[in-house]
C-alpha cells in the first residue's frame, strides 16, 4: 500500500544523508527530535501500515526484529547503553505510517512506571516476561483489534497498553521518554525544528549517529548513500 501524502511512503521525509539503512521491507533512521539522545533511531515498513499491528507481512516482521535486535547491539557496542523500543500504534502518532522508536539509555521499568502515572488508571494493559517474538507480535496484533495502543519493549520484556486514539495522547511516548530523560522540552518534534538552536543540536546529533550506525547495518543495507 502506499499513501501519496505519506513522509515515510517511499522515504518521501528521510533524506540519503539521514539513512542508516534500507533493507528488502524496512527503513532504519535518526528521527527527527533526537531527545539530545545520540544513537536514537526510527524503524519503519516500506509498506503503508498504520502499525505493527496491524502490518500483513509475515516476511517483514522477521526482517523488522532482526533489525530491532541488530539496533540493540549497535548501541550497546557504541554507546554502551540499553535500548528501549516503543510504539505509538495509532494511538499517539503524528505521521499515520508504522514507526518504532529506538532509544538508548532508557529502562523499561522506569519507563513504563512513567507511563502508567501518566495514563487514563483504568488502562489496561499486558506485560509478558520473557516474550517471544512471535508473542510481541501477538500483543501488537491484539492492540490493533482492540481499535488503537502503545507498545513497550526491552531485550526480555514487552507490553502493550490498549488505548484508543485521541487528542491528549499525541506522542505520549515521546513524552514520557523525554520527561524520565529530564528534557521535557525536546518532546515535540515540530518545537525542536522551529528553534534555531535547538534544530542545530538536532541536526548534529542526527548526523552523529548515522556516521556511528550505518557500519552496523553495512552487511544488509541495500541503499547507496549520497554524502
Ligand atoms: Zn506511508
Amino acid at each position: 500500500m502506499y499513501d501519496a501524502e505519506c513522509a515515510f511512503c517511499e522515504a518521501r521525509g528521510i533524506e540519503d544523508w539521514r539513512f542508516v539503512a534500507e533493507t528488502e521491507h524496512n527503513y532504519v533512521f535518526p528521527t527527527y527530535g533526537m531527545l539530545d539522545l545520540e544513537g536514537y533511531m526510527i524503524i519503519t515498513p516500506k509498506d503503508h501500515t498504520p502499525s505493527y499491528g496491524a502490518w500483513g507481512s509475515t516476511d517483514g516482521r522477521a526482517e523488522y526484529h532482526d533489525l530491532i535486535d541488530r539496533a540493540r547491539d549497535a548501541i550497546s557496542d557504541q554507546y554502551g547503553t540499553q535500548a528501549l523500543v516503543f510504539e505509538h500504534g495509532m494511538t499517539g502518532q503524528t505521521i499515520k505510517h508504522a514507526h518504532t522508536h529506538v532509544v538508548p539509555g532508557l529502562g523499561f521499568n522506569t519507563f513504563v512506571g512513567e507511563l502508567q502515572a501518566t495514563l487514563p488508571s483504568d488502562t489496561s494493559y499486558i506485560l509478558m516476561d520473557e516474550a517471544t517474538r512471535e508473542e510481541r507480535d501477538e500483543l501488537r496484533q491484539l492492540g490493533h483489534q482492540q481499535g488503537g495502543y502503545l507498545y513497550v519493549e526491552s531485550e526480555d520484556t514487552a507490553a502493550v497498553f490498549f488505548l484508543k486514539p485521541a487528542v491528549e495522547h499525541k506522542q505520549i511516548l515521546r513524552k514520557v521518554a523525554a520527561r524520565v530523560l529530564g528534557n521535557e522540552d525536546l518532546a515535540d518534534w515540530k518545537k525542536v525544528q522551529a528553534d534555531p538552536v535547538l534544530k542545530a543540536r538536532d541536526l548534529a546529533l542526527i548526523k552523529s549517529t548515522t556516521a556511528d550506525m550505518r557500519p552496523y547495518f553495512e552487511d544488509i543495507n541495500q541503499r547507496t548513500f549520497e554524502d
